[in-house]
């Protein structure tokens, strides 16, 4: 009978080792979340082979009594509920006292105990649950836990691991997420004995930020500070500078948890939804603290997710908590942006702002074409598009409906549209009538061609255009690489490092030259086209972006994808005002290019209003 009873359990404790130990990672978070429970302030962890060999945490904090120490492997053995009064926030937080038996179940645990008040410490071996060994030991104050050859007694299982640096990549996220939700203990990550990750413990989230992410991240950021109905938030929001191609740096911990949640990522959308552009997202790390009560983890086996009893505050406090900490910055930024430092201003347009109504269809489509149009007119409706910053020198006089503006064109102007006529011959060719007005947000150049009003795109359109000079490049096999005159040495998270040293030969073939120059930073001898210095960085980073994002994608296929990111990479940005001389350069192009209306993504390169459309909105047909 009683052999059956030791069966029972183990084999209970296995199967919830499945659904709690799913891999290297899960154990190490489960001794992590231990030693934080046992007040830890310093916690050292080292893994060897992805940490299917070998996973040791050590931490500082209360230690176990011998009797307790055997205790904790037993199934559903916990310290941490005390009292019945425990139990609602016990319940919520996910203790079950399970992670210890179901690690010791598919492993062999090695455990050195000791408490403060206790002379000597106590040393424990398990394998397949079963204790092989307990001893006194001599022991500093804390609790150090080892596992060897995790999922030893269950192939299967192993069977589902991926790769050691896969496991390992892992695992460092993890850490990563639990110095970021415990900014007051130092944490040490080593791999194969190497030091991957430190952070102090001395509370400061913008050095946690900028080991984790890089420096570039930290200094892009607004803080967030938010309290309202018993709701506090917490942390950081990137601004446009740092948007990246995936959700990888949005991170939310609910109460110092790392969890996901549907409405936390559609709450900062839509507070940010004048920030990023299209397929970008902002860099967001926030702490949501809420009453124990109003929050449920256990509706995940690892607690990555939870449920909020009132979802509609928690997604309203985070939308507002967002766009609170963004507006901060649209302050400093305005109070910089002076009138006279507008190239196109002119004080004589001043408070003449001439607009229509665009209709919600098409204000819906130009909203979702667009890269990041700040509306800044203060007393304007939002649906309403303004011409207010029409340049002077090019708009002509003829024009009925800018009549009232009576501007005369510049005859140094006139005078530079010959000359180009003249010396371009190419451009004679495909010389096609049409007039530019202006520009428009810094970021649509408004073009009057054949009794229709085009908005173009410029950043979609010098995208198109750069896509297809690579392309062309290529198929010409000339190579795209130029070589740097002086090497560029990029710094990259560890994850995009590692990537990166994985990827050289797919790097080699997108036109880089890439070398591994240790701590986490690569040296650049030779970039692809010609780009521009200043941007290699981001581009090795959207790079290493795209190869984690479609990981599974056959070859060719991530190479356009990286063509596409080296042609968008490198074209005129959104919010750039640009010279007529950029602007007719662009325009010239594009209508060269004739049938192709669209930027490599398939965003439309311009939109079109024709003149019927437009007298309609004034009721003249
Ligand atoms: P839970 O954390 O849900 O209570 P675990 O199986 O993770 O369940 O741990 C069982 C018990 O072992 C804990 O309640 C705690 O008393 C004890 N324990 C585990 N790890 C540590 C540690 N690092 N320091 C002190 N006590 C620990
Ligand atoms: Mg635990």
């Amino acid at each position: 009978m009683a052999k059956i009873k030791v069966l029972d359990s183990l084999i209970a404790n296995m199967i919830a080792a499945g659904e709690v130990v799913e891999r290297p990672s899960s154990a190490v978070k489960e001794f992590i979340e231990n030693s934080i429970d046992a007040h830890a302030t310093r916690i050292s962890i080292e893994i060897a082979d992805g940490g299917k060999t070998f996973i040791k945490v050590t931490d500082n904090g209360d230690g176990m009594e011998p009797e307790d120490a055997k205790n904790a492997f037993l199934r559903h053995a916990t310290s941490k509920i005390r009292t019945k009064d425990d139990l609602s926030y016990i319940a919520t937080m996910g203790f079950r006292g399970e992670a210890l038996a179901s690690i010791a179940a598919v492993s062999k645990i090695d455990l050195i105990t000791k408490r403060e008040e206790d002379i000597s410490g106590f040393h424990l071996i398990l394998e397949a649950g079963k204790i092989v060994l307990e001893e006194e030991i001599g022991a500093p104050k804390g609790t150090t836990i080892t596992v060897t050859d995790l999922f030893y007694n269950t192939p299967a299982r192993m069977k589902f691991l991926k790769k050691d640096a896969t496991e390992a990549a892992v695992i460092r996220e993890t850490v990563e997420k639990l110095i970021l939700s415990k900014p007051f203990i130092s944490f040490r990550l080593l791999k194969d004995g190497r030091e991957q990750l430190f952070s102090a413990g001395d509370g400061n989230q913008l050095n946690n930020i900028a080991t984790i992410y890089s420096k570039e991240v930290a200094s892009n950021l607004n803080e967030v500070h938010y309290e309202s109905n018993g709701i506090q938030i917490i942390g950081f929001v990137g601004n446009e500078n740092i948007l990246r191609p995936n959700r990888k740096q949005q991170t939310f911990f609910v109460n110092d948890r790392c969890v996901r949640n549907k409405i936390f990522y559609a709450a900062v959308d839509e507070a940010a939804k004048e920030k990023a552009t299209v397929g970008k997202y902002p860099f967001v790390l926030l702490n949501i603290g809420v009453d124990y009560d109003k929050v449920d983890v256990n509706v995940h086996p690892t607690k990555a997710e939870v449920k909020f009893t009132d979802e509609r505050s928690i997604y309203g406090s985070i939308c507002q908590a967002v766009s609170e900490a963004y507006q901060v910055k649209e302050l400093v930024v305005s109070a910089r942006e002076d009138y006279e430092d507008r190239t196109f201003s002119s004080p004589q347009f001043e408070n003449k702002a001439f607009s229509f109504q665009i209709p919600e269809k098409m204000e819906n489509e130009i909203h979702r074409q667009k890269e990041s149009v700040i509306f800044k007119e203060e007393n304007s409706a939002p649906n309403t598009l303004h011409l207010t910053e029409v340049s002077e020198p090019f708009l002509e006089a003829d024009t009925t409906e800018f009549k009232a503006f009576k501007p005369k064109i510049r005859e140094d102007h006139r005078d530079f549209v010959q000359k180009v006529t003249e010396h371009g011959e190419e451009k004679n060719e495909f010389k096609i009538d049409y007039r530019i007005v202006g520009q428009i947000f810094d970021t649509y150049i408004v073009i009057e061609k054949e009794k229709k009003m085009m908005l173009l795109d410029q950043h979609a359109a010098h995208e198109r255009l750069n896509y297809d000079k690579i392309v062309e490049n290529l198929k010409n096999s000339q190579t795209m690489s130029s070589l740097l005159l002086v090497p560029y040495t990029a710094r990259l998270t560890p994850a995009e490092y590692e990537c990166a040293l994985e990827n050289l030969d797919f790097f080699k073939q997108c036109g880089f030259d890439i070398e591994d120059f240790g701590n986490n930073c690569i040296l650049v001898r030779a970039v692809p086209f010609d780009y521009e210095r200043e941007n290699i960085q981001d581009i090795l980073i959207e790079l290493c972006d795209m190869l984690d994002s479609y990981k599974k994608e056959p070859i060719a296929s991530k190479q356009e994808r990286a063509l596409y990111t080296i042609a968008c990479k490198k074209s005129i940005k959104a919010n750039k005002k640009l010279s007529i001389l950029e602007m007719e350069k662009l325009v010239n192009d594009v209508f060269v290019l004739q049938e192709k209306n669209t930027c490599p993504h398939g965003r439309p390169l311009f939109v079109t209003f024709d003149q019927y459309f437009i007298e309609k909105q004034f009721k003249r047909v």
